[in-house]
């Protein structure tokens, strides 16, 4: 970690990683119109891309369509080689992705090397499962025939992922698509393609062959989705992002029935009940609610707390987050980075406001950071009302905890499921019993208890109701890159 001053390339150990050129067939490639990648913490320019356009990425699918049958005809084994391979090289150069990571996206050095080891363990973890993909063999009705049920790599797939984990959501999807012998057109958020590019070239030096992993960079996102979405040879689209997106990719998926994998938004309810212990659920707050300034899609938007508690544990937190450190990601100590850009600085004032005006009771923040550009201070609202923004399904995707009380357990079940969202709930008890009770009567693909953390390779990430599709991750994972095949061996008889 160096200097914030010095300028980006100058950080590197090895510049080679920083990429100005997106990735086809191989190719490092540029096009004729261009858009810009800035750092959010100083808003300077940190590089140029090109932005590739629909007839770019119609080419890229037709690549990543002839590289097909050599890479799924490869043993899993040998797939998996060139995988660990990769996840080796992403570990050798985890400083300096975390260096481009923390230039583009803001968070914290620290926490941005976290993730791109988080990356690397994708990488390795569906090394492993792609080489478990078999099938199953089941009795006939009839004695001369057998049931036979083989699994397929789906084809060609594509990726949309999004900025707040830019090195993470690459590979969750690229280690299970190409584990599962798929090749995969991607595109990187605008705001953070750097980290994929890096990462691309790692890719390319762990020796993923020419058509397989392909990076699209563009700064209008609309005509690759449409592209994405409308070309038949594309048989499966995983995207993460936005429930609003993902709900117009669906549509546009609908004309060719297209597979989707979806990660959309949540409206994460954090439920701390009176027999938890305060200080662990004021930490779980911080991860689950500071940690990348608020921008997950795993954010609690949504804090209850039993009533008895109310006063001690808003006093907690408040405490807590004062002490949360606001700075560049590039700085010793700092915990909380800035907010990606302008638009989610104006998203998060707007749910402040409204959580004010509906007589919310501010604790501590509410107001833009000294530090200007896109900094937010961390904040907590007391007796906010179910009728404010993040209980209207809206995620404000910023370091803002609004806390409202609760009863009884009954009323926390209730309260938690009042979204159309179901993607994580956290719980905080000791009592074994109510474990249970809130962690079946919820309605989320994940609950956390007495953690504020529910993400890594080993787990079924996914939500519930408009939270998504599929799941990502785990031995369960592979599956929504793979297509069943039953073949009746019949004539079995003499
Ligand atoms: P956010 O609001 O957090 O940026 P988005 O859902 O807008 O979330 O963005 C997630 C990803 O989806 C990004 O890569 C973005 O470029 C892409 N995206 C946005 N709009 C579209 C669209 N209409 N079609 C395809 N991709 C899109």
């Amino acid at each position: 970690m160096t200097s914030t001053a010095t300028p980006l390339p100058e950080r590197l150990r090895d510049r080679d990683l920083l990429r100005d050129a997106a990735f086809v067939n191989g190719q490092w490639i540029g096009a004729a119109s261009t858009f810009e990648v800035r750092d959010p913490a100083t808003g300077d320019p940190l590089a140029v891309l090109p932005s590739l356009g629909a007839e770019d990425a119609r080419q890229a699918i037709a690549q990543a369509k002839a590289a097909l049958p050599a890479w799924r005809a490869l043993s899993a084994l040998e797939r998996s080689r060139i995988l660990r391979h990769w996840a080796d090289l992403v570990r050798e150069n985890a400083d300096d992705l975390a260096t481009i990571l923390t230039s583009e996206q803001g968070k914290p050095w620290g926490e941005a090397r976290g993730e791109v080891v988080y990356s690397a363990q994708f990488l390795d973890w569906f090394a492993e499962e792609g080489r478990r993909v078999d099938g199953s063999v089941i009795p006939s009705h009839t004695p001369d025939a057998r049931i036979i049920v083989i699994k397929q790599p789906i084809g060609v797939a594509a990726g949309i992922t999004p900025w707040n984990l830019p090195a993470a959501m690459i590979t969750r999807k690229a280690a299970p698509a190409l584990a599962a012998g798929c090749t995969i057109v991607m595109k990187p958020a605008e705001q953070t393609p750097l980290t994929a590019l890096a990462l691309t070239r790692l890719a390319e030096r762990a020796g993923v062959p020419a058509g397989v992993l392909n990076m699209v960079t563009s700064g209008d996102a609309v005509p690759i989705g449409a592209e994405f979405t409308g070309n038949p040879t594309v048989r499966k689209l995983s995207f993460t992002g936005s429930t609003e997106v993902g709900k117009i990719l669906m549509q546009q998926a609908a004309a060719n029935i297209q597979k989707l994998s979806l990660e959309l938004g949540g409206n994460s309810p954090f439920i701390v009940f009176d027999d938890a212990d305060i200080a662990q659920a004021v930490e779980g707050v911080v991860s689950a609610k500071f940690r990348n300034a608020g921008q997950i899609c795993t954010g609690a938007n949504r804090v209850l707390v039993q009533r008895g508690i109310l006063e001690e544990f808003s006093a907690a937190l408040r405490a807590r987050a004062e002490r949360v450190r606001v700075g560049n990601g590039f700085e010793q100590g700092v915990e909380m980075g800035p907010l990606i850009d302008q638009a989610g600085l104006e998203k998060v004032e707007r749910h402040v406001a409204d959580l004010v005006d509906q007589g919310g009771r501010v604790l501590t923040g509410a107001r833009r950071s000294p530090l200007g550009h896109t900094f937010y201070e961390p904040t907590v609202i007391a007796d906010v009302g179910t009728g404010t923004l993040p209980w209207q399904d809206e995620e404000t995707f910023g370091p803002v905890a609004s806390l409202t009380p609760f009863d009884d357990e009954d009323e926390a079940i209730e309260m938690a499921n009042a979204t159309e969202y179901g993607l994580v709930a956290y719980v905080y008890t000791h009592d074994v019993g109510r474990v249970w009770r809130v962690s079946e009567g919820i309605e989320t693909g994940m609950v956390a208890i007495n953690s504020g953390r529910v993400s890594n390779e080993q787990a079924p990430f996914g939500g519930w109701k408009q939270s998504g599709l599929g799941r990502e991750g785990s031995s369960y994972g592979i599956d929504d890159w793979l297509e069943l095949k039953y073949i009746n061996l019949a004539g079995l008889s003499r």
